[in-house]
């Protein structure tokens, strides 16, 4: 089960062993996680921004950079989601250029996981597994499920026994065998990581996880075109194992180094949920150490414990002068209502977790209004309306009779009115109006 390629192989982040390409995570040697570098000199002629333009509207216009293998066909239209002005949100938290990069509706299955699971599941068919699997939060469930399907790939997910109810339902609808493990997403991690080595499946994030982790530097290529060219002055990121915040530097990193744009200080900013804040403590406390959480919040899809990339994450955070925050599950609910009703997005928990972060490093002065900002929302609302169930008290309102006065007296009731002004004709006319026209 390998496969050579003169672009790109396995590193170890360690000891600077090389492994070719394999489905393996960590270096045998020294237990480091594993990661794909690349012949950055052969793609300077090729990773061009002409090139690059004239590639398909979806995340294989950065095939060049990324671990595909070669003859692979890639015929799903995931990513190049919009990158969008904030300017009503922009205005409530005090910024003035403020985007939001909206994975929301990222394809097929409306969270950024649908980048990462792409680029996996396209090694795995290299790699000849014909069963694959994840275990998930949530999001990766459902994208796995999905692409699997498209493939023609056997599905087996390993998810924690309480996750929402949509999550569920968006991955059994693709016929994927879904096993709900009693324990939190930790520990259906250190099952597959004990099932990928008896049953030889490709686990996407387990064994899979250095090819799955690539796909996620597409966020930070599209950030940079769609900003023509140009690095952000600051990104907002919600982090769960840790991975994308550091793959979106890594994307940063290869486009300075071909001159695809200019070299500037990045911040990054990480975004947790305080009920499953590992990797936020650590940055306040200024270590890299990683003390394990019990996960206890509504954003489920970001509830990791124990983060596989947390250290590294922790590192790069501090480094480039970012910081994190993380937010009460009440903060996560208020996030997902301002971006709504001021942006018309309506994202998942996690998006929430992000917004809510982003409003308070306004607030505290640690982003200030002129910077280019971009907060990176990943998942969609449709998936977590659960999160909303007690904040709309219309969801059981009664229904109203088909008259005009009935509808009058109910739109006063629910504007809190008692004696309107008259507005509508029938009013008008019954107020001694003639001429309404
Ligand atoms: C998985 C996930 C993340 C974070 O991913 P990591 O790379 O594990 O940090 C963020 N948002 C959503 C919605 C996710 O599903």
């Amino acid at each position: 089960m390998q496969y050579s390629c003169n672009r790109y192989e396995l590193k170890c982040n360690e000891c600077g062993k090389r492994y070719g390409n394999q489905p393996l995570s960590a270096c045998p040697d020294c237990i480091a996680p594993l990661e794909l570098v690349y012949d950055l000199e052969a793609a300077r002629g090729v990773f061009t921004r002409e090139n690059i333009a004239a590639g398909p509207a979806n995340i294989w216009r950065y095939a060049a950079l990324l671990p595909i293998p070669d003859g692979f066909q890639p015929d799903l239209p995931v990513g190049f989601t919009p990158l969008v002005r904030a300017k009503n949100l922009g205005k409530r938290i005090g910024a003035n250029n403020l985007y939001i990069k909206n994975d929301a509706v990222c394809f097929p299955t409306l969270s950024f996981k649908d980048r990462v699971v792409s680029v996996a599941l396209a090694n795995a068919q290299k790699f000849g597994f014909t069963t694959v699997g994840c275990s998930s939060t949530g999001n990766l469930a459902n994208s796995v499920a999905a692409q699997a399907a498209r493939l023609g790939l056997k599905a087996t997910i390993l998810v924690p026994a309480d996750l929402e109810p949509a999550k569920i339902l968006n991955t059994l609808v693709y016929g994927a065998r879904l096993v709900r493990i009693d324990g939190n997403y930790d520990h259906v991690n250190r099952l597959c990581t004990l099932i990928a080595d008896e049953y030889a499946w490709g686990f996407v994030n387990v064994n899979l996880r250095p090819y799955y982790a690539e796909g996620s530097k597409t966020v930070g290529y599209e950030i940079a075109e769609q900003l023509g060219w140009r690095l952000p002055d600051n990104v907002v990121v919600p982090m769960a194992g840790g991975s994308l915040i550091r793959k979106i530097r890594k994307a940063f990193n290869e486009l300075i180094y071909l001159g695809l744009v200019e070299d500037k200080p990045v911040r990054f900013f990480g975004a947790q949920a305080t009920g499953c804040s590992p990797i936020s403590t650590a940055v306040k406390e200024g270590t890299e150490d990683i003390v394990p959480q019990r996960p206890n919040t509504i954003a489920r899809s970001l509830a990791i414990g124990n983060p596989a990339d947390g250290p590294a994450a922790a590192k790069m955070i501090r480094a480039e002068g970012g910081w994190a925050e993380d937010v009460s599950d009440i903060e996560i609910v208020s996030g997902i209502q301002e971006l709504a009703e001021t942006e018309g997005i309506f994202t998942e928990t996690a998006g929430g977790v992000t917004t809510a972060v982003t409003a308070r490093l306004y607030a505290q002065g640690r982003i200030t209004p002129d910077q280019i900002t971009v907060t990176c929302i990943t998942g969609n609302g449709l998936k977590t309306t659960d999160a909303l169930i007690n904040s709309f008290s219309h969801l059981d309102a009664r229904a109203v009779r088909p008259r005009m006065a009935d509808f009058d007296a109910y739109l006063r009731e629910l504007d809190g009115t008692t004696a309107a002004t008259p507005e509508t004709e029938t009013e008008l006319v019954a107020a001694g109006v003639t001429n309404v026209r």
